[in-house]
C-alpha cells in the first residue's frame, strides 16, 4: 500500500492568531505534491520547509476568502517572473475563482500587461458533489456552510489509494459526514472552542456530532485564540505548523 505524507504549512486562522501561518497543507502522494487551499503565506511555509514551489502540481482550493487562496495570486506571478517550471500548475476551486485570481493579480501587480500573458495555470471549476478527475487526483467537493458570496466547499481527495476529507471553512452541516467518512484523516476547521459569531465550526458543536463522523484520525486547524488556548487540553487533536505524518 502506498503511504501519503502530509505538512501542514499553515495551520492558523485568517488573522496569524498564535503566529500561525494561514490555511495551506502540503500532500505529497505517489501522483505528485499538491496543495490544499493556498493562504496568502503558502509560499512562506513551502521555503520554511525546504520545498520548491515549482514542484506543485495541482492546488486545490476550498473558497474564494482570501486566507485560503491568497497565495495562488504570487504563486503564478513567482512562475511568471522566474520561469521555472517544468510540470504544469491546475488550481481547481469553486467557482469564479480564475476571475477572482485574475483581478487580484491585476490590484497586486499593476501593469499594463494582461496578467494573464506569460504563464497561466490550467483553472477547473469542481462541481458539487461529484467527482473530478485531475490527473491521478480524484476530489469530490460538497457544499459549505459559509459566507455564500465565498462559494464555500468541503473537499474529499482520493489519491495513492488514501481518502483525505477537508472541511474548508464551515458551520456544522449534514454533509460533513458523508465527506469524512471512512477518510483516513478529517482535517476539520475549527476556528473557536465555542459558538460566538457562527459561520465557522466551534469545538463543542463538533463534538455533538462527534459519533457522526466515521474517520481514522480528526485534525483540527484554521484555530483562533479560543482553541489555541486549549489545545493539548481537550479530547480531539490540534493540527500545528510544520507538523507532519503520512496516512
Ligand atoms: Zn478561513
Ligand atoms: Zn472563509
Amino acid at each position: 500500500m502506498n503511504s501519503v505524507g502530509i505538512l501542514f504549512l499553515g495551520s492558523g486562522d485568517a488573522f496569524g492568531s498564535g503566529g500561525r501561518l494561514q490555511s495551506s497543507i502540503l500532500v505529497e502522494s505517489p501522483e505528485g505534491r499538491f496543495l490544499i487551499d493556498c493562504g496568502p503565506s503558502a509560499l512562506i511555509g513551502l521555503k520554511r520547509f525546504g520545498f520548491d514551489t515549482s514542484g506543485i502540481g495541482t492546488v486545490l482550493i476550498s473558497h474564494l476568502h482570501g486566507d485560503h487562496y491568497g497565495g495562488v495570486p504570487f504563486l503564478v506571478k513567482e512562475t511568471q517572473v522566474t520561469g521555472e517550471r517544468e510540470i504544469p500548475l491546475v488550481i481547481a476551486g469553486p467557482y469564479a475563482l480564475e476571475s477572482h485570481v485574475e483581478n487580484v493579480m491585476k490590484l497586486f501587480f499593476p501593469s499594463p500587461e494582461n496578467p494573464r500573458s506569460g504563464f497561466w495555470p490550467d483553472f477547473r471549476i469542481l462541481p458539487q458533489s461529484e467527482k473530478t478527475q485531475i490527473g491521478d487526483l480524484a476530489v469530490t467537493a460538497y457544499p459549505a456552510k459559509h459566507s455564500k458570496m465565498a462559494n464555500p466547499l468541503s473537499l474529499r481527495i482520493e489519491c495513492g489509494g488514501k481518502t483525505i476529507a477537508y472541511s474548508g471553512d464551515t458551520e456544522w452541516n449534514e454533509f460533513l459526514p458523508v465527506v469524512c467518512k471512512d477518510a483516513d484523516v478529517f482535517i476539520c476547521e475549527t476556528f473557536e472552542y465555542e459558538r460566538s459569531a457562527g459561520n465557522h465550526l466551534d469545538y463543542l458543536t463538533l463534538m455533538e456530532h462527534r459519533r457522526e463522523l466515521d474517520c481514522k484520525r480528526i485534525l483540527l486547524t484554521h484555530l483562533g485564540d479560543s482553541m489555541l488556548n486549549r489545545c493539548g487540553a481537550i479530547e480531539l487533536e490540534c493540527a500545528y505548523d510544520g507538523m507532519s505524518f503520512t496516512v
